[in-house]
């Protein structure tokens, strides 16, 4: 790959409190950009300042929403090295993202690389707190000014890096969240099971109402019967039942997190066996009220695990696991978090070190 690299000449001080950084709200010196046009494909990929960039009011991902994300991060262990966690994963979904939203695929292996030297770039952004890194968000959107509906002819693929702060700025709490009734975020045949920004869009108005009421989060039910569990804002779900582990399956409507990807694969790996199957509110409300639903907890990038203390559904509140992380989220957590910083070995060979 020709990568182009033009360093800033007027670099921005670091971060001082790391511990103010929250999320997404600093972006680093660099960003990687690469434009798409039907005559050249892909090309002139280049690592330049952080800066805006200039686009027609008439460009079609303004009206059409044609664009599709990825969200990973940069971790810095305790000997200084810098490393991602199966940074492939994330760049063969944006790949079957831009199929479904009719974007142009990228090179995966050149993806790879170029995020390599851009981390190596910013490398001084990695945050040194224990729980903070590099939040990295690639995106791709149509660029034609055009304001006719159908997939554009020309392209921007984006990489930029916010450094931010842990997710539990004040420990590993639990969260509440409520069941939507209203809303649905995505049906099987739609979008639901790619990163594109539409389907944010759709989540906020059950979002702000779940705020409104005090709830961190929403669990969304599934568009045509409106009964079984499909996933919570950015991150999947788990349930505990007695000694089954059960996550929604995936059919379309739902995102392939790959968070949920390895919690599976640590769970077989213990001995656990996990279930993808279709579960139902009503099945999740029977274990509570039986005494056989043990923990709730969601997967994702952001949070890692996230354990669900009090989940809502109408006028039914249930406590689970008395509002405490439970053993297996806290085992995940301790684990997956373990390998990320490399506090413990890499059994599963998921780390990539950026060199
Ligand atoms: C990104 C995302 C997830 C989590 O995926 P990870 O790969 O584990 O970060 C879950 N649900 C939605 C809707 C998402 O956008």
């Amino acid at each position: 790959m020709n990568l182009k690299i033009t360093k800033t000449t007027n670099p921005k001080p670091l971060p001082v409190d790391e511990s103010k950084l929250g999320f997404g709200q600093v972006f680093s010196d660099h960003m990687f950009i690469m434009p798409y046009s039907p005559e050249k494909g892909w090309h002139e990929p280049e690592i330049k300042p952080f800066g805006e960039i200039s686009l027609s009011p008439s460009a079609m991902v303004f009206h059409y929403g044609q664009e599709i994300f990825e969200g990973m991060k940069a971790y810095r262990t305790a000997n200084g090295d810098i490393q991602l966690f199966r940074p492939e994963r994330n760049f063969a979904r944006l790949n079957i993202s831009a199929k479904r939203m009719v974007i142009p695929e990228i090179n995966e292996q050149e993806a790879l690389y170029a995020l390599n030297e851009l981390i190596k770039l910013d490398k001084d952004w990695v945050p040194h707190s224990d729980g903070a890194s590099l939040y990295i968000r690639p995106f791709i959107f149509a660029t034609d000014p055009f304001l006719g509906v159908r997939p554009g002819n020309y392209y921007y693929f984006i990489i930029l890096m916010s450094p931010s702060g842990p997710y539990y700025s004040s420990g590993l709490n639990p969260v509440s969240i409520y069941v939507e009734k209203e809303y649905v975020r995505a049906i099987r045949g739609g979008v639901g099971f790619t990163k594109t920004g539409g389907n944010y869009a759709a989540s906020l108005a059950g979002q702000s109402e779940a705020q409104k009421q005090n709830f961190a989060q929403v669990l969304w039910l599934d568009g045509v019967e409106r009964k079984y569990i499909e996933e919570v804002g950015a991150m999947n779900i788990f349930f505990v039942f007695g000694d089954e582990i059960i996550t929604p399956v995936l059919e379309g409507s739902v995102l392939p997190g790959i968070t949920r990807m390895s919690t599976i694969e640590l769970c077989q790996k213990w001995g656990i066996k996990v279930t993808e199957r279709k579960i139902s509110i009503d099945e999740v409300a029977e274990a509570y009220d039986n005494g056989t639903l043990k923990e709730i907890f969601g997967t994702g990038t952001a949070a890692v695990i996230s354990p669900v203390g009090v989940l809502k559904w109408g006028d039914k509140i249930m406590t689970v696991n008395d509002n405490k992380m439970g053993t297996l989220s806290k085992k995940l957590y301790d684990t997956l978090t373990g390998i990320q910083y490399s506090k413990i070995p890499d059994d599963m060979g998921w780390v990539r070190k950026v060199t």
